[in-house]
């Protein structure tokens, strides 16, 4: 692949360093410009006990922002990435301190340049039966949130969303019931942002048989957790597992 806008894409690591850990040996090659990572970035939690909360900051404070700094030290390029329905907001201050640092770049509710692509994202997930709710919204909820960014896709545009769009590929639970979010949709139906990444339905690419789909002119992807994909946005049907 020969571009100036090839990026890794992952989602859903649920804080599995050996993932990480590629990631990172990938991001090193001579042709990737930028790592982007969709969400629910630290360790799987049971419940929303003290405990498990610490967990989850330890990882982020001893583990990843230190092993991102390195890695842009080493590489000088940039990581963007965003929390997901699985990350413990209280947490978050801590990403803010590494952005604020040069460290990283967050995603929800940022608007970022990757050479003429502009990027942003979007945490927040319809209502899930899960323990963790930090990020989830009401549908009606999300619509409002996003229509503040309806006008404002460019003619480059990439948006991150944890959660899927529904009724498409990227939606499907093992049940064969399609879950992702109405008002997600909504926005790509309308907004026609160039490119849309998710995750949060782990399963969906292995039920649906696809990682893709198209909502109109908007190329959407889903790649399954923890599964590194390169993409070309220049040339984003040609998207390359890395396993
Ligand atoms: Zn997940």
């Amino acid at each position: 692949m020969e571009s100036k806008n090839i990026i890794l894409f992952v989602t859903d690591l649920h804080g599995d360093v050996s993932v990480y850990e590629e990631l990172f040996r990938l991001g090193a090659g001579m042709n990737v410009k930028a790592i982007i990572i969709g969400g629910d970035i630290t360790p799987f939690m049971m419940g929303t006990g003290e405990e498990n909360i610490a967990i989850q900051r330890d990882f982020i404070k001893t583990y990843l922002i230190p092993r991102i700094s390195k890695f842009k030290k080493d590489h000088k390029k940039v990581v963007f990435l965003m929390f997901g329905n699985d990350d413990f907001k209280v947490n978050y201050d801590l990403l803010i301190q590494a952005e604020k640092k040069g460290v990283l770049k967050l995603l929800h509710q940022g608007i970022h340049k990757l050479n003429d692509w502009t990027l942003r994202g979007y945490s927040f997930v319809n209502p899930t039966p899960f323990f963790i709710k930090d990020w989830e919204r009401k549908e009606k909820d999300i619509e409002k949130d996003l229509k503040e960014i309806e006008n404002q896709c460019a003619e480059k545009s990439l948006i991150v969303f944890h959660a899927p769009p529904i009724n498409t590929n990227l939606d499907i639970i093992y049940t064969g019931e399609h879950v992702g979010s109405k008002s997600i949709r909504k926005f790509i139906e309308k907004a026609q942002p160039t490119m849309t990444l998710h995750g949060h339905i782990h399963e969906s690419p292995e039920i649906s048989g696809n990682t893709m789909d198209k909502i109109g002119e908007t190329i959407c992807i889903n790649p399954g957790n923890a599964k590194i994909i390169l993409i070309d946005l220049d040339n984003p049907k040609n998207i390359i597992f890395t396993k």
